[in-house]
């Protein structure tokens, strides 16, 4: 989404800033335009300045992610003013974003006749003040989709919420997904439509041997669904929240606990009425998100922004507006024990002031997962070759599992954390759904079926050429399903222009722009549309179709496997209790979303996740206020 930014916000600026003229300045009054880079594309500004002072600094323009940016945009500009020198920090979670700025402000004020000497002058450290202390019925430790899911519970059940939150902006991850939330049987799923291999990747779930007598539960009522299913004739995609459960189930590899398997997916159609009472709305299409393995996948309609705003936003709104206390810069470190059980949490802000924080009912640990601190990540894994500095990753910085330390300090037992995800992850997000998706490899082949599991997909990229695809699509994807718009609200054409995205208007043209055999591609087109309709079974196992490979223009963007999730974590009962290494629930502390283990098994199904933090965040705030 570009953003051209209103001369409201500009004056205002111009009006609040002090400005202290300095004897070392020398510039040339006027006003100066300067372009950086950020994370999406560039970010542009104009500066105004007088003989000896930086007076305003207005952002025109600029592409980045609303919510993760806000801080940088919020905060830079003031910051400069202030200080007169673009030697300010960036904002930790928005750096891309926060360079990006200082680069563009640098230009204007070189163009302006500053030196960069001049511009550069250190700025003093701040320094940290007295002890912080409040009491809160609940404190919640990070505002990601968890945590303030939670709060929004905590609220509505009428007691008082404090939540602490590391970084500059609340969002955490949730802010930054990729807009997938996976319920079954909702009236949105029902516009979707299925190939009849999908009755066969069913078919092939119920012949297996059950594991658990949940299995064996979930596959005799599939079994008599999906027959009334096969009676009425329906070409509608067949879902129902059991089967839901046996995918999660089997293909986590049978690690998931069955008890909470079965939460998440009877509640996860709840999660988007939830979602909905707070003020957003959804897509009216079902996609597949990436490793869903199944079409029902739902969107949100980017009522409060890009990418994954709408599952964290509307709960930080209403927080906010029912009296709860967001502290932001306010990073826990360890949580308060007294006679056995949890009352608060002890940290530190951002300049350095100590805090402690206490509560009445208890202490809910939302921190998410641990994929960005690469040492835990090291130290976990068993399953992939390397999971060192050189790997990357998708999530955001503040991902480091302080959750999972700080519980582990207090005899929390941790579940699955071996079991850590990579996930094809592109240079640009045209889309969040592989139904109409093909994976290319150098030479212009396909080389695995796009509806596997995550772990089979990065395994399959990793093993390529270059260890990279190119994730092709068709313009039913682009235009037709997300007309023209990426899953985060950009244009496609900008991916273009930016150099992170080829497109073509021919299959020739789209692998000659790949750097990829013509003939190899075209081949693999044809072959693909032949098993959309079914004339011929997908050579590589596919089941999950919708529209052929016949209409340009043609997409293709760049795909390497990225860390990007970790399943496992703390254990928690199904109130969301956290236990310790005997089963014992430890009173005083709860835990939802990415920070727990035990629900996604080996491998999380693409678009489980956010499903988990709204059903499990709820669970958390209501129990905690019993
Ligand atoms: C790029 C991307 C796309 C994704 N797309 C999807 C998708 O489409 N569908 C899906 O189901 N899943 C998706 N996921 C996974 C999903 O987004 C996450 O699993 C989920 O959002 C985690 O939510 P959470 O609330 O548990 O953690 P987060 O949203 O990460 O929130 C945790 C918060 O805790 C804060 N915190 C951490 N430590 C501390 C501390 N010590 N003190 C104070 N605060 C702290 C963090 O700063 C953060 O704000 C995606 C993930 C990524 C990275």
């Amino acid at each position: 989404m570009k953003h051209v930014i209103s001369l409201l916000l500009c004056v205002a600026l111009l009006f609040t800033m002090p400005v202290c003229a300095l004897a070392d300045m020398n510039l040339a009054a006027g006003t100066y335009e300067g372009t950086g880079t950020g994370f999406q594309g560039p970010i542009k500004v104009s500066v105004t300045v007088s003989d000896s002072a930086i007076e305003s600094i207005n952002v025109l323009e600029h592409s980045e992610t609303d919510g993760i940016s806000d801080p940088a945009f919020e905060k830079i500009p003031a910051a400069i003013i202030e200080h007169q020198s673009i030697a300010v920090d960036a904002i930790a979670g928005c750096t891309y974003s926060s360079q990006g700025l200082l680069d563009a402000v640098k230009a204007a004020l070189l163009s302006a006749g500053a030196t960069e000497e001049m511009i550069s002058r250190p700025i003093a450290a701040q320094s940290a003040g007295e002890l912080e202390t409040q009491t809160a019925d609940v404190v919640i430790i990070g505002a990601g989709g968890a945590g303030l899911t939670a709060a929004v519970e905590v609220l509505r059940a009428g007691g008082s919420v404090l939540v602490v939150e590391k970084m500059a902006a609340v969002g955490g991850n949730t802010i930054a997904a990729g807009s997938a939330l996976n319920a079954a049987g909702t009236e949105i799923q029902k516009t979707g439509t299925m190939a009849a291999s999908g009755v066969e990747a069913i078919e092939e779930k119920l012949a297996l041997e059950p594991r658990s007598e949940a299995m064996q539960r979930w596959q005799a009522s599939i079994r008599k669904d999906l027959d009334a299913y096969l009676a009425s004739g329906s070409n509608q995609v067949f879902d129902t929240p059991d089967l839901h459960k046996l995918q999660t189930y089997v293909d986590g590899d049978y690690v998931g606990k069955p008890e909470l398997i079965e939460i998440l997916c009877d509640h996860a159609p709840q999660a988007l009425t939830f979602l909905e009472e707070l003020g957003m709305s959804w897509r009216p299409q079902i996609t597949t998100a990436v490793g869903a393995t199944w079409s029902r996948s739902h969107q949100p309609a980017n009522v409060f922004g890009g990418a994954g705003s709408d599952f964290v936003l509307p709960q930080y709104e209403f927080v906010k507006a029912h009296g709860g206390v967001v502290a932001l810069e306010h990073k826990a470190e360890e949580l308060i024990m007294e006679d056995g059980r949890v009352v608060g949490v002890k940290g530190f802000t951002s300049n350095g002031t100590p805090f402690e924080y206490r509560a009445n009912k208890g202490v809910i640990l939302a921190t998410g997962g641990f994929s960005a601190n690469v040492e835990m990540r090291m130290r976990y894994n068993k399953y992939w070759a390397n999971l060192d500095e050189t790997v990357p990753t998708s999530n955001q910085p503040c991902a480091t599992g302080d959750g999972i330390v700080m519980a582990e300090a207090i005899g929390a037992s941790l579940y699955g954390m071996e079991w850590i995800q990579m996930v094809p992850t592109g240079d640009a997000s045209l889309n969040a759904s592989i139904a109409n998706e093909m994976y290319i490899n150098a030479q212009g082949n396909r080389f695995v079926a796009e509806d596997e599991r995550r772990d089979v997909l990065s395994g399959a990229i990793l093993a390529q050429p270059g260890s990279f695809c190119w994730k092709v699509s068709s313009a039913y994807q682009a235009w037709d399903i997300q007309g023209g718009y990426d899953y985060k609200g950009n244009a496609i054409e900008s991916h273009v222009q930016n150099g992170k995205a080829v497109v073509a208007d021919t299959l020739d043209d789209l692998a000659a722009a790949m750097g990829v055999d013509a003939a190899n591609l075209k081949a693999v087109a044809e072959a693909f549309d032949k098993a959309v309709t079914g004339e011929v079974p997908d050579a590589l196992g596919r089941k999950v179709f919708e529209y052929k490979m016949d209409k340009g223009p043609y997409y293709a963007t760049k795909s390497y496997a990225k860390v990007h999730h970790t399943m496992g974590g703390v254990e928690i009962n199904a109130n969301c209790e956290v236990l310790d290494t005997q089963g014992n629930v430890i009173p005083g502390i709860y835990a939802c979303g990415e920070v727990t283990g035990g629900i996604h098994g080996a491998n999380r199904l693409g678009g489980n996740a956010i499903a988990d933090i709204i059903v499990f965040g709820q669970i958390a705030g209501q129990n905690v206020m019993k």
